[in-house]
């Protein structure tokens, strides 16, 4: 027989978007539960979080936990290696020009999702169900959720935290925009001789980036954009033939080099939706929009979905206003940073995919200009044009 149970909020999903999600949320103090069935492989990727991301992680109680999992990334180095007519020079945008703060920490996933958790389970007023949603009814004054253990749950607002595929955006009745890139992400972890003095070096390359993202000791996160058949050739080399290819199409800036996890395949796509909440379902992080991974945005505006909503539900249970108003006022005010940030992220894809002469110029021209003027550098560091804060 079905179990009934009623809560005010419900957080459908527990990836790292939405296990933050229910923190913060529950720091409210609202009864709240989140369904997070357990992952069904793991998540090999790392996230290169920014310093806005890191103060909500530190409001949250769990930064602490990971900061000794991670590594800084207090250099940004742009390599031109496209074979464009017109290439830019090498660019760095190093964080003691603008304060000396770290621009970035980078995490594995496991150890965000790891950490998220732990302290979801010891907040009181949450409820974490390794449950799957199987049926969402929104109604007029409360949305009913039915799970795959058998348990119906009653809420005043659905945070939709579920990913890309997100069953709570189509219960809404939010329709997605999705375009599939031609190019797949190859993610994998190297140990290498030379250290990375926390740099993050980006090779700018016709079919997209190869990124080397600090991790703690002489570790390194790799992010490799390329065509779909050329990801998947990448994948299938034997483990010396792989190591010498990546070396030389790095220059063997991390020195020797050994793998030190599976590799794993991710074909990219963009996914944009026109509002990000509806009647009483909002939907933070995957479930909202999916960007190419170059300039790591992704998560990052899933935090700051995770934080934007959590705080209007703080203020709706202060002035003791219904949850169904902090939907529409959730999706205007999270609308600017998605589509800029989607935006920017684009552009930036789409100048190393083009082979219109004038989009070179134009891209080897910025780059040039960034390297040469450390007044425009120091700028576009602020307002993040550079590596965004
Ligand atoms: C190669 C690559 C590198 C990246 N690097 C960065 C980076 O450096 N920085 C950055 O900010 N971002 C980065 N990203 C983006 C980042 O990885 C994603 O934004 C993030 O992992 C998405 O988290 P999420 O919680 O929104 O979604 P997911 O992790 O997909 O979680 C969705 C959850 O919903 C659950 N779910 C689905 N259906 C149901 C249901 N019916 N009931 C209950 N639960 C359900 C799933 O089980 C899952 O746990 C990268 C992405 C890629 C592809």
């Amino acid at each position: 027989m079905a179990t009934r149970k009623s809560f005010e909020v419900a957080i459908v999903g527990g990836g790292p978007a939405g296990l933050l999600a229910a923190i913060l949320v529950a720091k409210t103090g609202v009864k709240t539960i989140c369904l997070a069935p357990r992952p069904k492989s793991i998540d090999r990727r790392t996230s290169a979080l920014m310093r806005g991301s890191l103060d909500i992680l530190s409001d949250a109680n769990v930064l602490e936990t990971l900061l000794s999992l991670s590594a800084t990334l207090d250099v940004i180095r742009i390599i031109d290696n496209t074979s464009h007519v017109f290439r830019g020079p090498q660019v760095e945008f190093d964080s003691a020009e603008i304060g000396g703060d770290p621009f970035a920490r980078n995490f594995h996933n496991t150890d965000l999702v790891k950490v998220f958790h732990e302290k979801a389970r010891s907040i009181k007023n949450l409820t974490i169900c390794d449950d799957a949603v199987v049926d969402i009814h929104p109604e007029d004054d409360c949305v009913k959720l039915d799970t795959e253990s058998g348990l119906t749950v009653s809420v005043k607002l659905v945070v939709g935290a579920d990913g890309r595929m997100s069953p709570c955006r189509k219960a809404a009745g939010i329709s997605a925009k999705i375009s599939k890139l031609p190019q797949s992400a190859l993610v994998f972890n190297v140990e290498h001789s030379r250290p990375h003095e926390n740099v993050s070096t980006e090779f700018h390359r016709n079919a997209g980036p190869l990124t080397l993202v600090p991790l703690p000791g002489d570790n390194s996160s790799v992010v490799w954009v390329e065509t779909h058949d050329e990801a998947a050739r990448l994948n299938k080399l034997d483990t010396d033939d792989f190591k010498d290819f990546l070396s030389d199409q790095s220059f063997g800036v991390l020195g020797k080099i050994s793998e030190t996890s599976p590799r794993a395949i991710f074909p990219l796509s963009n996914l944009s939706v026109s509002n990000v909440g509806r009647g009483r379902i909002a939907l933070v992080g995957e479930a909202a929009h999916v960007v190419p991974p170059i300039g790591a945005q992704g998560l990052n505006l899933g935090i700051r979905d995770a934080a934007t909503i959590a705080d209007l539900v703080s203020k709706a249970t202060k002035s003791g206003t219904d949850l169904k108003q902090c939907v529409d006022e959730y999706s205007r005010s999270r609308r600017r940073d998605i589509v800029t940030r989607s935006g920017f992220v684009n552009l930036l894809n789409r100048s190393l995919l083009s082979d219109l002469v004038p989009v070179q110029i134009l891209r080897s021209s910025g780059l040039a200009a960034l390297a040469k003027i450390a007044p425009l550098r120091k700028i576009a560091m602020k307002t993040g044009i550079g590596p965004q804060v």
